[in-house]
């Protein structure tokens, strides 16, 4: 399970997408001792409407400490926010993203990166993944060797003409983890759903299970490998 690396940044446009996407797979990392270090480029709250500005920075207040909580819990180093406007992520100057992400990795030297697919119906999402992958190109002296993405429930599968789609070659065993990211997604209670909603528990279970029956495994996250230089 990606032995090579030490170091591992998460890279996000909002908190709670590290949970649905790769909790169970954070959790495994940091058991085995990796130093896992997570970005997170939206504020996830100011695209709400009817909210005044005292409550906008409550609301983005609630979701770090909710974030901080989920990083102990799952066992993440430590939780870095740049409050980008949410769902408005292509209204920042990509440029602007792509540098943030940089000063992130040149801080932290991850070599394995993890982020949000291409394919995918949420915008920032989207964004994420192009500013990711411009900041990790080689050059500049960070020494990021392997990238992969994965789904977001809810995004990713909504994207229905969305080209290439995605299309995992990756999957980590999240038998003994899986519990970490149930017990995470309470404390992002207000993002959760009924069944058959993709965000509620039934359906993430569900997911884990079709991942787990194309690898071997009861429960699984999947993910695609964008480049790995050896
Ligand atoms: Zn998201």
């Amino acid at each position: 399970m990606w032995p090579m690396h030490e170091k591992i940044a998460v890279i996000v446009a909002h908190a709670d997408d590290e949970v649905l996407g790769c909790g169970g797979t954070i959790a495994r990392l940091a058991d085995r001792g990796c130093c896992i270090n997570l970005l997170v480029l939206a504020d996830g709250e100011t695209a709400r409407t009817g909210l005044n500005q005292k409550q906008q920075e409550m609301l983005i207040k609630k979701r770090k400490d909710a974030c901080r909580n989920v990083a102990s819990l799952l066992g993440i180093e430590n939780c870095s926010f740049l409050d980008l406007p949410d769902n408005r992520l292509d209204s920042v100057d990509l440029l602007d993203v792509t540098q943030a992400v940089e000063m992130f990795l040149f801080e932290h030297r991850p070599t394995l990166v993890i982020t949000q697919h291409s394919s995918d119906l949420n915008l920032d999402h989207e964004v994420t993944n192009r500013a990711v992958l411009t900041a990790v190109r080689p050059v500049g002296g960070h020494q990021v060797c392997e990238l992969v993405t994965f789904e977001t429930p809810s995004s990713t599968e909504w994207a229905f003409s969305a080209t290439p789609g995605f299309r995992p070659d990756s999957f980590v065993d999240v038998s003994t983890s899986f519990d970490r990211k149930v017990e995470s997604l309470k404390y992002y209670a207000a993002e959760m759903r009924e069944a058959p909603h993709p965000r509620s528990i039934s359906s993430l279970e569900a997911l884990g299970k079709w991942r787990g029956s194309q690898s071997g495994f009861y429960l699984a996250e999947a993910f695609e490998t964008v480049f790995r230089f050896i």
